[in-house]
């Protein structure tokens, strides 16, 4: 048995078992390759990771909070692993284990368009945020990054606006300047906050994002919002009601766990059965 995992802590709630199980049945290969949830703490993680290979695991997801030290792990790692500073997927081979972060290039893929010469406006500072500004930035997009802890955006903009900076064609990165989204001229808005679930019935993003405050939304505007859960997120939610266009976190989600699965196994992800898995449960 070909064996796959996401190693997280906690991992219970983790749609990726239910979504790359789907995707296996649909590419026939069920009864060769297996996808289970392992909770790893961060202290065992090393150990725990190291022994994979032996147990048949040919690759697995890393979640939170194990994605800085999943990179830390590898012997190899892609440019935008590096350049992140943090990775979601690791394969192995021959005493070798290579990382990568399939969070940045999902995004792309996820946008109705490629983001070059757009103007982005990021919410959020964390490890989520960092992947979507490196995205959009070294995708040609001038993006504007807030958060609610302004030293922790200054991190973000010191870590990662020099490398970007060197990637031919890349846009800029830089501190938003601007007081609200309805008053500047964004194409793309992404909000990579842990603020804004309907289910939670807290963290109302129009009062604890302030960029959002007095927000019109429009048909020129695209929305994504990376929470996800089993309602449309407020934001979105406002964002279609107003006519903008919009990506919810799930499609998000799918994307990454398609761009892992062709790093395994080299085959065409079945996005339709990944979409339906992940949205199913
Ligand atoms: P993280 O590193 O913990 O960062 C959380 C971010 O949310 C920080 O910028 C934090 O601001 C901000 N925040 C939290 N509560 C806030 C509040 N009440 N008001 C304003 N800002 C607030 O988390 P992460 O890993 O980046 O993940 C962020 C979100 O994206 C999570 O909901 C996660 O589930 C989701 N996500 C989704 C996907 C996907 O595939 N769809 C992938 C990754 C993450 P401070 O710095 O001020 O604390």
């Amino acid at each position: 048995m070909k064996r796959l995992a996401v190693l997280g802590h906690p991992v219970t709630h983790s749609r990726s078992p239910a979504m790359q199980t789907a995707a296996l049945e649909a590419l026939g290969l069920a009864r060769e390759w297996s996808y289970e949830a392992i909770d790893v703490s961060p202290e065992a993680l090393t150990a725990r990771v190291r022994s994979l290979p032996d147990q048949g695991f040919i690759g697995v997801n890393v979640t939170i909070p194990h994605k800085e030290a999943a990179l830390a792990l590898a012997t190899e790692a892609s440019v935008a692993a590096t350049e992140i500073g943090a990775a979601n997927t690791l394969t192995f081979g021959e005493g070798e284990i290579r990382a990568e972060n399939t969070d940045a290039p999902a995004l792309l893929v996820a946008l109705p368009e490629p983001p070059a010469g757009q103007r982005a406006l990021v919410l959020g500072a964390g490890g989520a945020a960092r992947a979507v500004a490196w995205a959009l930035a070294t995708g040609g997009a001038d993006v504007e990054v807030w958060n609610r802890t302004p030293s922790r955006a200054g991190v973000l903009l010191g870590d990662l606006a020099p490398a970007i900076a060197a990637h031919q064609g890349a846009g800029s990165l830089t501190r938003a300047t601007t007081g609200r989204v309805g008053e500047t001229n964004y194409h793309l808005l992404v909000n990579c906050t842990s603020v804004g679930l309907a289910s939670t019935g807290r963290a109302d993003p129009f009062t604890d994002l302030p960029p959002l405050s007095g927000v019109r939304f429009g048909p020129e505007l695209v929305v994504v919002d990376l929470v996800y859960g089993r309602a449309e997120s407020i934001l979105l939610r406002e964002a279609r009601a107003g006519g903008a266009s919009t990506v919810d976190g799930l499609e998000i989600l799918v994307r990454q766990g398609a761009e892992s699965l062709r790093a395994w196994t080299g085959l065409e992800p079945p996005l339709d059965a990944m979409r339906a898995a992940a949205r199913g449960g």
